[in-house]
């Protein structure tokens, strides 16, 4: 097979790592290397860091207007819509992500390039209403400098955009390094910045491995925030990295999100939801559904429904049209999933369906899963698997679903699936995530913040919110007095 060769874009231009070393990427549905990357190290990282700092403190982007890079903003969304094929098939191609959910993701993605666009010209600061009468005083917003975006695997190109729109929006300059195991259409997103007129350095992208890349880039001096996506063993490495650098921090993590089936819910709808929530993207989701918390009266017959749902899955080749279900994206992905099964079956949780390698040639595929679990004590009930594994239990009443809701070290998002708009409102107030969607799932919008409570992470993404995230505030005073200032060692 042949094997596409791929350069990192540091302040403009295309280029091998200094070292001259490389990295593969292979095809989760084929198993077959597909792509070299160069294997960026600290030397590497510092030009990057560099580049992006130069541009930072250039009269080019510092002079630029706000709703100048707004412009250019839109252009490089209109450019990704333009591009939206080609990008949906490296995405696919690279982390094995089916192609209706990579065309659908891209097919949207100009949106939050759009949003931020709008609002760049539109970052304000206050006046203040000073207890001084002969001081005015007001805030301006700033960016901050150099961001370092650390991306995950699973959804590169939507978690860059959801970084690097707001990043470059508010004036600051961006080092991308996406995962070890997807780095391809970041580089094609380089590409389509230099396009749409972003200077150079602007936008840089190293590829590499967390160690030594990621690394030395959340812990170089330059770097003033790091967004990070990913695991929490990895975060708490780039946690302690910022302490070099006292980098601004914001922190996108793992989630075990409990989606909640309530009696007097539309089953059809639930059992919908519950698919959407556990088996879309196959489970390589932050905000997997993964925990299923059914009321026990109906227990049974919403268990056996979305069991019969989850054997027609098609899984299969990602790159067809009609496969609902791809492959885990990596090799040691599939052994996690495997391990975490074998927990569960010895921790007595009863296997309703899957719990098994699916039966392709090549490719790290698994079967859609159903296990039900004894207790939320459960390894399977409190670790997160990514992958297409459902955690299900029964819950009696309310309070119940509550406690067991809230009972996670993990708060990114949760679903509550009822028709008492009442009992609705009381779980949202009581649930502690990030995000709860009410008789829908994974719904998601530039202008709605993404985030997690407790170890799901810190910081915002998305919205308004976003902007506060990558801007600092600068405080003016202005002595407006006829009078000179006293001396003030003298006491009046
Ligand atoms: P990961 O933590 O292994 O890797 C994420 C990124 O961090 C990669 O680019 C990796 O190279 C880099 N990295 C690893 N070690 C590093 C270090 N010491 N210093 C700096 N960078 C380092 O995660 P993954 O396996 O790629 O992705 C899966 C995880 O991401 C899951 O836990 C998932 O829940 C999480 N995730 C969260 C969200 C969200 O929005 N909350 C979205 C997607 C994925």
């Amino acid at each position: 097979m042949v094997r596409e060769q791929f350069q990192m874009l540091i302040n403009g231009q295309w280029i091998d790592a200094k070292s001259g070393k490389t990295f593969e990427s292979i095809n989760p549905a084929t198993e077959q290397v597909w792509g070299e990357f160069p294997f960026a190290d600290a030397n590497d990282v510092d030009d990057a860091v560099r580049s992006a700092h130069a541009a930072f403190e250039s009269d080019e982007w510092r002079l630029m207007t706000a709703s100048q890079r707004g412009k250019l903003l839109r252009k490089l969304g209109d450019l990704v819509g333009e591009n939206k094929e080609k990008l949906a098939q490296l995405e696919s191609k690279d982390n094995g992500k089916l192609i209706r959910e990579t065309l659908g993701q891209v097919g949207y993605l100009p949106e939050f390039f759009y949003y931020y666009a709008g609002l760049a010209d539109k970052v304000e600061g206050e006046t203040l209403s000073l207890d001084k009468p002969d001081l005015f005083g007001y805030t301006v917003r700033e960016p901050l400098g150099v961001i370092a975006g650390i991306i995950p695997w699973n959804s590169p190109l939507y978690l860059t955009a959801i970084k690097i729109a707001p990043a470059l929006a508010t004036g600051n300059t961006v080092v991308l390094k996406p995962s070890e195991h997807a780095s391809a259409t970041l580089l094609e997103l380089g590409k389509l910045a230099l396009e749409a007129g972003f200077p150079a350095g602007a936008l840089n992208v190293i590829t590499g491995y967390g160690l030594p890349c990621g690394d030395a880039l959340t812990r170089h001096p330059l770097v003033k925030k790091i967004a990070f996506t990913g695991g929490s063993e990895s975060a708490k490495h780039v946690i302690r990295n910022s302490a070099e650098n006292y980098a601004k921090l914001s922190l996108e993590l793992g989630g075990k999100s409990p989606n909640i089936i309530f009696n007097d819910a539309d089953i059809d709808s639930a059992v919908n939801g519950a698919v959407a929530g556990i088996f879309a993207a196959a489970g390589q989701s932050c905000v997997s559904g993964s925990r299923l918390l059914v009321q026990e009266d109906i227990y049974e017959e919403f268990v056996t429904r979305l069991t019969e749902r989850a054997e027609r899955i098609v899984v299969g080749d990602p790159s067809h049209i009609e496969t609902e279900m791809g492959p885990m994206a990596t090799a040691s992905q599939l052994a996690i999933v495997e391990r975490f099964v074998d927990v569960a079956l010895t921790e007595g949780a009863k296997l309703r369906t899957g719990g098994k390698r699916a039966d392709i040639q090549s490719g790290w595929f698994y079967t859609p899963t159903i296990l039900e679990c004894n207790s939320n004590n459960d390894t399977l009930m409190q670790e997160e698997v990514f992958g297409p594994v459902a955690a299900v239990i029964p819950f009696k009443d309310e309070a119940e679903a509550l406690a067991m809701a809230n009972d996670s070290k993990y708060g990114l998002a949760a679903g509550i699936w009822t028709q008492n708009l009442a009992k609705a409102h009381r779980m949202i107030k009581g649930i502690r995530s990030g995000i709860v969607w009410v008789n829908t799932y994974r719904a998601v919008s530039a202008s709605a913040p993404i985030g997690g409570y407790g170890q799901s992470g810190y910081g915002r993404e998305c919205g308004i919110d976003s902007i506060n995230e990558f801007t600092q505030i600068k405080t003016v005073w202005i002595n407006t007095s006829s009078e000179p200032m006293a001396d003030p060692f003298i006491m009046r």
